[in-house]
């Protein structure tokens, strides 16, 4: 057998089936994205490796190892916290804080992978759309495996610590005028004409192979759980997830599936507009919210979230702006902290609980997709602050 017989590339539209070492990112008969659909029967572990790599058999079997590029993704920590638990309702909810990973997102998990797999096709250069975790993650994994990056940013409209990581790891930057939706719809047009530049978007199936991990990890500390949030942009994640719960049921792993919960910001929630209403094609909006990271309004991996919902009997809900910095405050308070967007995984589960769709004994894991240093510009500053005089004063000395 070919060794790159073990994966292929499948349409998840109308389930055309390539070869991984084919270079469009979307279907030449129907447009539908491609996933990576491996050969592998059973459920392996690579135990030499830890992280993202530990699943190498299941992410990307036939990568040779010296076409690895890595810098240590993955093996997150999973945390519990008395003061998110009592604000969301939850008792038995858990953190899994992906901030831990090298450039501070789960952007890395995903990274790790696509640039492998760049390396392994022999690119030189990689280009992507961002608001801003993305363009940080592939600016620094391009400059290890020693590529020249692009990243597209919507001018104006990015955190200045994203935006100082993919400057400092040396990419290209290139401003487009308007929002991310049109830097992304730039990379989309580009990436079919241009062989030259690798997409390190959520287009990119390999992407996705990576940040199944998240789930894999999770399931491996808490078994199956009732529940899995996340906040939902560009929507890699609900579809990652999806998929990983389906592989873990076919090999056996899970006897039953948690369902997804996706998470949209109110004023960016085309996808919870599609899930909702009558509409079997989701309709872009104009995306506005504090939360950066999924301020996104034609997310482009919708089609294969729709599928993860569907097969765990997920649920999407939307939350408002206050929402989101309540939970993040509660968060940050409780000493482990995240970026606004992440925070929205933690809000949903509370508004689904209030409103009686999420019972009060179900456990639960919310993804913290990014760190609390990600966006400085939304740091509560309520705190107490005293001058040493008033300080004496107070401590009566
Ligand atoms: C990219 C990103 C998201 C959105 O994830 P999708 O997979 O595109 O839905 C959410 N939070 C953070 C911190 C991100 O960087
Ligand atoms: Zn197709």
């Amino acid at each position: 057998m070919d060794h790159q017989d073990l994966s292929s590339l499948k349409c998840v539209h109308c389930g055309s089936v390539f070869n991984i070492s084919r270079s469009n990112y979307v279907c030449p008969k129907c447009g539908g994205l491609f996933e990576v659909v491996h050969r592998t029967e059973e459920y392996s572990l690579d135990t030499d490796s830890r992280g993202v790599w530990k699943y190498r058999p299941l992410i990307h079997p036939s990568i040779p190892q010296e076409m690895i590029v890595t810098r240590g993704e993955g093996n997150t920590q999973i945390y519990k916290s008395e003061r998110v638990s009592q604000w969301s309702g939850i008792k038995s909810l858990w953190m899994k804080q992906e901030g831990e990973n090298p450039t501070g997102s789960f952007k890395d998990r995903g990274m790790t992978v696509a640039i492998s797999e760049a390396k392994r096709l022999g690119r030189k250069s990689t280009i992507c759309a961002s608001t801003g975790n993305t363009s940080a993650s592939a600016a620094s994994y391009s400059a290890i495996a020693d590529m020249e990056s692009y990243v597209l940013i919507p001018s104006g409209n990015i955190s200045e610590s994203k935006m100082a990581q993919a400057v400092s790891y040396g990419a290209n930057i290139i401003d487009v005028p308007g929002d991310f939706d049109a830097a992304m719809s730039y990379i989309s047009n580009l990436a079919e004409k241009n062989q030259k530049y690798y997409i390190m978007n959520s287009v990119n199936p390999w992407r996705l192979e990576g940040q199944k991990t998240i789930t894999f990890e999770i399931v491996e500390k808490l078994g199956d759980c009732d529940f899995i949030s996340l906040p939902a942009g560009n929507l890699g994640n609900t579809s990652a997830a999806g998929k990983a719960l389906k592989e873990l049921k076919n090999w056996g792993i899970i006897s039953h599936v948690p369902r997804i919960v996706s998470v949209q910001a109110e004023g960016a929630s085309p996808f919870y507009n599609l899930w909702s209403g009558r509409d079997n094609h989701l309709v872009p909006v104009k995306a506005k919210t504090i939360a950066s990271a999924i301020r996104i309004g034609n997310p482009v991996n919708w089609e294969k979230a729709l599928i993860s919902i569907k097969y765990t009997d997920g649920i999407v809900t939307k939350v408002s702006d206050d929402e989101i910095m309540d939970a993040k405050r509660v968060i940050d308070r409780s000493g482990i902290g995240c970026e606004p967007a992440s925070a929205a995984s933690v809000a949903g589960i509370r508004k689904l609980v209030e409103e009686g769709t999420i019972d009060r004994t179900d456990r639960i894991a919310c993804v913290l997709t990014g760190h609390i240093l990600k966006d400085l510009a939304s740091m509560p500053v309520s705190n107490r602050h005293l001058s040493v005089g008033s300080f004496i004063r107070e401590i009566g000395s």
